[in-house]
């Protein structure tokens, strides 16, 4: 049997190596959401020409949203505990996660390649410093989060339940989940967090995922680039 933290074969690393998304499986593709398009006319097709490329841009471009959702994938997402909080967000995904209630293996903690400074015009966002004296920060969070996972042994040890002692373990713990979405909630996804006001390490998993997804979707990929965003 196969352990869950461990990437699957198509995945893509983030976060200086240290988290990673993967492509679990998926069902459908561009001619899928052609199909479902033209179900309306009771007329399928299984290659794509130039005009059904028109077509699809359309769909997308007016928001002809509904054959979209006739594309699923399945991720396995391997990220920070804070990064998981502003994914679940997402309330359009199907969620499964490795549970700290049953199994106390394999605790891994962030400890961010680079710190960035606060923003000062925006209490949300942060800022690039070249001159930021990092090294003696990021050792002692990292000292932090080896303090934290002492405690957590030293509390099952005593005898403590996993559900309780868990709650000694900080954000930056690692976890790993599944997540299943349409492509029409994906896009939405793509759209919020691959973005300038989105967090960067957050926006390091949006990008991985178009990586990943754009080999099975390259016309719509196509059509974003050609709107000027990156994929
Ligand atoms: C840059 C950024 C900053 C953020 N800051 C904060 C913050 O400070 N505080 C905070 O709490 N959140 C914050 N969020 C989270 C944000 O408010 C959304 O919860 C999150 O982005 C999910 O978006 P969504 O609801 O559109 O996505 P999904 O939950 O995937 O929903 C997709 C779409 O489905 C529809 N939908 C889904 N569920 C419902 C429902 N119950 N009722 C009606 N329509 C529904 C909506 O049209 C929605 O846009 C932030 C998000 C971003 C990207």
């Amino acid at each position: 049997m196969q352990h869950l933290n461990v990437p699957p074969d198509n995945h893509v690393k983030v976060l200086d190596g240290q988290g990673w998304v993967g492509l679990i499986d998926h069902l459908g593709s561009e001619i899928s959401i052609l199909n479902a398009a033209r179900v309306s006319f009771g007329k399928l097709k299984d290659q794509m020409d130039d005009k059904d490329i028109t077509l699809l841009e359309y769909l997308i471009g007016n928001r002809h949203t509904s054959p979209l959702e006739h594309v699923v994938f399945t991720f396995s997402i391997h990220c920070p505990l804070f990064i998981r909080g502003q994914w679940h967000r997402h309330r359009t995904w199907s969620y499964n996660e490795i549970s700290r209630r049953y199994t106390e293996i394999d605790l891994e903690f962030y400890t961010p390649p680079k710190l960035r400074a606060q923003a000062k015009i925006n209490r949300q966002a942060s800022v690039e410093q070249e001159d930021f004296e990092d090294a003696a920060l990021r050792r002692k969070i990292s000292d932090h989060n080896a303090f934290s996972l002492n405690l957590f042994n030293e509390l099952l040890d005593a005898g403590v339940c996993r559900e309780q002692a868990r709650g000694v373990l900080p954000q930056n713990m690692m976890v790993t989940f599944w997540g299943t979405v349409n492509l029409n909630n994906l896009l939405h996804f793509l759209d919020l967090r691959d973005s300038e006001h989105a967090q960067w390490e957050i926006r390091e998993y949006a990008k991985a995922i178009k990586q990943l997804i754009k080999p099975l979707i390259p016309n719509v990929a196509k059509y974003f680039e050609g709107k000027g965003q990156a994929w």
